[in-house]
């Protein structure tokens, strides 16, 4: 029997432990506060924040709205981010991707406070990953990490292969997955016999962007499968994973949608309270 990995039942367990951890940070007399910056009107980045507000509402963090037009200049935005920076009463920076292609993504991010990064994507905090010390993790790759926890799936031992080297996801996800004592392959573009590298694998994550390319003939009989691909299709929403051929030979599948999605969402709100949390001095129980 294939396990369906239940992104939505992971995200409500994680964003239930956030609220437990902010009211303790309530009661320690800090009010967690998220600013979410947009730049520019695209609808699917303004349906993103929406979502994202509203989960912060669900667990009880405050978000504070931040509009920049679509022609803002670079100079704006970091004054934004100083002023987020500056304020005592925001714990966690959401800006929002990706920006207009005249702004610099980078040196956006870096600007964040890396202890506002609830996003994980500071430089200082990827560095803190790598060299094993706590921080805000990238949300997507960590909530692979949840689930994975969430389903008592040990990646001790286990040969990974991530088919994907971005820095949002490929990259910590590998190295979250070697922090947990997985053997680890990083593969991409370039990989030579792709199918032949994965069917080596125990444990596979792909997050590639496209659609359905990961078959039958990736995947060793047995093998966990996280899909962490969105792609809009004629079809509607899939994964990089052709989940009808691949789902009757995995041990554990995560669908698209309803898999990995929720979880990114989710961590982000466990990272804002984590945040607030560092501020109140209070540790998660
Ligand atoms: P990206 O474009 O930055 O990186 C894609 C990676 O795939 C690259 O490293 C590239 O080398 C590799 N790749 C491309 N073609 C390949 C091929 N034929 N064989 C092997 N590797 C190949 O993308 P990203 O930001 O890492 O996102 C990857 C996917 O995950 C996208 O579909 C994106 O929408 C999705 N995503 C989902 C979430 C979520 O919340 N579920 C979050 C972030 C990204």
């Amino acid at each position: 029997m294939t396990t369906i990995i239940d992104g939505q039942v992971v995200a409500r367990a994680t964003k239930e432990r956030a609220a437990a951890l902010v009211a303790r940070v309530k009661d320690a007399g800090v009010d967690p506060g998220l600013a979410v910056v947009l730049v520019g009107d695209d609808p699917a980045s303004l349906s993103y924040v929406r979502m994202k507000e509203r989960d912060c509402a669900d667990v009880g963090i405050r978000s504070f709205d931040h509009r920049l037009p679509a022609d803002t200049t670079q100079d704006a935005l970091d004054a934004l981010i100083d002023a987020c920076n500056a304020d005592s009463s925001v714990h966690g920076i959401l800006l929002q991707l990706p920006l207009p292609s005249h702004l610099d993504e980078e040196s956006a991010l870096a600007r964040i406070s890396a202890a506002k990064d609830v996003d994980g994507l500071h430089p200082e905090n990827l560095g803190r990953l790598v060299r094993g010390l706590p921080g805000p993790r990238a949300c997507t790759p960590w909530g692979v990490m949840a689930m994975l926890d969430h389903y008592g799936i040990d990646v001790s031992g286990k040969r990974a292969v991530v088919i994907g080297r971005s820095s949002i996801v490929g990259k910590p996800q590998a190295l979250m997955l070697l922090e947990r004592n997985a053997t680890v392959t990083i593969c991409h573009s370039r990989t030579v016999d792709l199918p032949a590298v994965c069917r080596e694998a125990d444990v596979i994550v792909a997050a590639v962007g496209r659609a359905k390319m990961v078959t039958r003939e990736y995947v060793r009989p047995g093998a966990v499968v996280i899909d962490v691909g969105i792609n809009r299709t004629e079809d509607g929403l899939v994964g990089d994973v052709d989940f009808a051929d691949v789902s009757p030979v995995a041990s554990a599948i995560t669908p698209v949608p309803g898999g990995v999605g929720p979880m990114t969402r989710a961590m982000l709100v466990m990272n804002t309270a984590l945040a607030a949390a560092r501020v109140a001095g209070v540790e998660e129980a």
